[in-house]
């Protein structure tokens, strides 16, 4: 049982990642390679002096690893929830359950739509639908979470990174059962 899965490994999927394992939350993200990031040159990610797309995502992968994510190459196909618990199946057969599913699927709403998540029109250009986030990032299914520009943010990786890591820590502080911070001093 996983404290939360992530679909999706961009940059809202790869930062939420991230921020949840080293929480120490037992972390799940499942992603099939399909990022949009991986076709971008980024000039205007603050705190990265130029970065291609592909190595952004990369080192943001071995971040969340670092911490303890287990990271699978995998397609999801459908998510049941039952008492609370959410069992994330994939293409090939697999399942995994968790208490917390974070949806990152950066353009793509069909695992959304076919869970019965709630979709409206986007409003970002190029974006056709949106999964319906409150402001904590929740959806209208308990315990099910959307992030970047699936959930309507502007599609700017410095954004998407910035969601996934709010609603991470939104996650983790409903875990807890108190606002979660996570800040290290210089050593
Ligand atoms: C050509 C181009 C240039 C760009 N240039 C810039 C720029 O200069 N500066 C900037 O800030 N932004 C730029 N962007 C935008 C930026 O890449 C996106 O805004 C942002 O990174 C999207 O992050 P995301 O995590 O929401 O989505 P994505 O990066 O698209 O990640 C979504 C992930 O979900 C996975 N996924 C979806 N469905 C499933 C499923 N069923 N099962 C498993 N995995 C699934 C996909 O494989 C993908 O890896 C550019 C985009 C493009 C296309």
């Amino acid at each position: 049982m996983y404290d939360v899965i992530v679909i999706g490994g961009g940059p809202a999927g790869g930062s939420a990642a991230l921020f949840t394992s080293k929480a120490g939350k037992k972390t799940l993200l499942i992603d099939n390679g399909k990022s949009v990031t991986k076709r971008a040159w980024l000039d205007n990610h603050y705190g990265a002096d130029a970065i291609s797309g592909p190595d952004l995502v990369e080192i943001g992968k071995k971040q969340a690893e670092k911490f303890g994510t287990e990271w699978v190459e995998k397609s999801v196909s459908d998510v049941q929830s039952v008492d609370g618990k959410h069992t994330v199946s994939t293409e090939d057969g697999e399942s995994y359950d968790a208490q917390h599913v974070l949806l990152a699927t950066g353009m793509l709403v069909n695992v959304a739509q076919h869970i019965g998540v709630e979709v409206i029109p986007g409003t970002e250009p190029r974006i056709k639908n949106i999964i319906k986030v409150d402001e904590q990032g929740k959806t209208n299914k308990e315990g099910i979470w959307a992030a970047g520009t699936v959930a309507g943010v502007s599609m700017h990786t410095i954004v998407t990174a910035g969601d996934g890591a709010k609603v991470a820590i939104n996650i983790v502080s409903e875990i807890n059962g108190e606002r979660y911070v996570d800040h290290d001093m210089i050593k």
